[in-house]
């Protein structure tokens, strides 16, 4: 399928990017492009225009930032997964994003548009949560900091402004003990639900609107997911069990 017509936007630099996304009626960012497509080929989504800020210069670093590590919007998947950096300071990210797709599709697809897209089966949105992250927000009314436990709205949606643009997402070091475990019926899949653990604490993902913080002694408590094809809510809730008592016997 062909997407649905729209005006085209290649700013380049982030002060032009933040006053498109605030002079525009209904625009949304591309980055990497590799949920938003798809969406736009199957007509789910019909944005008006589109910011594309992959010709933004020397907005894609991975640095050390108050013992953490920040990364930019256009950093790739890929970039962060074999970046020495990340793997020093925050190895539950790169372990994260082995599980994220496939490399081909990590060649593309940045972090912070995985974060920004909030897909309740998606491994970087419940490693930002469990480690106690945040995400930088600009517009051109000025820059915020969104924590984690404040970003994560419903089934993709977050607590970004229509003219926010996400700049950068900064993970807490993960020097704990810290393991994220999922179950697929492929490789590269979507998970049917998975727990990520950080230290002494637990975030569940595919088994909320959202991902979740959960009680590491009781993770099924309170939780409701949603059954499909794939796994019924009972079958989800026994996986989030099973996942939390490896990932914390690790
Ligand atoms: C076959 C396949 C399998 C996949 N499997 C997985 C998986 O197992 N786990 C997983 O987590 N993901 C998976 N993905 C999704 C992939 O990781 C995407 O790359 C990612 O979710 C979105 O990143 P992107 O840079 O491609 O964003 P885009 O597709 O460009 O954008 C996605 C959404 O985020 C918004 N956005 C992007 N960047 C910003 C920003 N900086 N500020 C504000 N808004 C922004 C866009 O407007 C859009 O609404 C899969 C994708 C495919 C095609």
């Amino acid at each position: 399928m062909k997407p649905p017509p729209f005006e085209y936007h290649a700013p380049a630099t982030v002060d032009e990017v933040c006053a498109l996304l605030g002079s525009l009626e209904d625009a949304k960012v591309l980055a990497g492009g590799q949920s938003l497509i798809p969406l736009l080929n199957f007509r789910l989504a019909r944005p008006a225009h589109l910011v594309d800020i992959n010709r933004v210069d020397g907005a894609d670093r991975i640095y050390e930032r108050d013992g953490g590590v920040a990364v930019q919007a256009l950093a790739r998947q890929a970039a962060v997964e074999d970046s020495e950096l990340v793997a020093r300071v925050c190895p539950l990210v790169v372990d994260a994003l082995r599980l994220v797709a496939h490399r081909v599709i990590r060649n593309r697809g940045t972090v912070c548009g995985s974060i920004a897209h909030a897909d309740p089966a998606s491994e970087l949105p419940a490693v930002l949560l469990a480690l106690g992250g945040h995400v930088v927000a600009r517009s051109t009314r000025g820059e915020r900091t969104i924590p984690a436990a404040e970003l994560f709205a419903g089934v993709f949606e977050t607590a970004l402004a229509q003219d926010e643009l996400l700049v950068e997402a900064w993970f807490p070091a993960s020097g704990k003990p810290s393991a994220i475990l999922e179950e697929s019926r492929r490789h590269g899949d979507f998970a049917l639900a998975g727990v990520v653990r950080a230290g002494d604490r637990l975030a569940l993902f595919g088994v909320a609107p959202t991902p979740v913080l959960a009680d590491p002694r009781d993770p099924g408590r309170g939780l409701k997911p949603s059954g499909d094809l794939e796994a019924t809510p009972d079958f989800r809730i026994h996986l989030v069990r099973a996942l939390s008592e490896k990932a914390f016997a690790a």
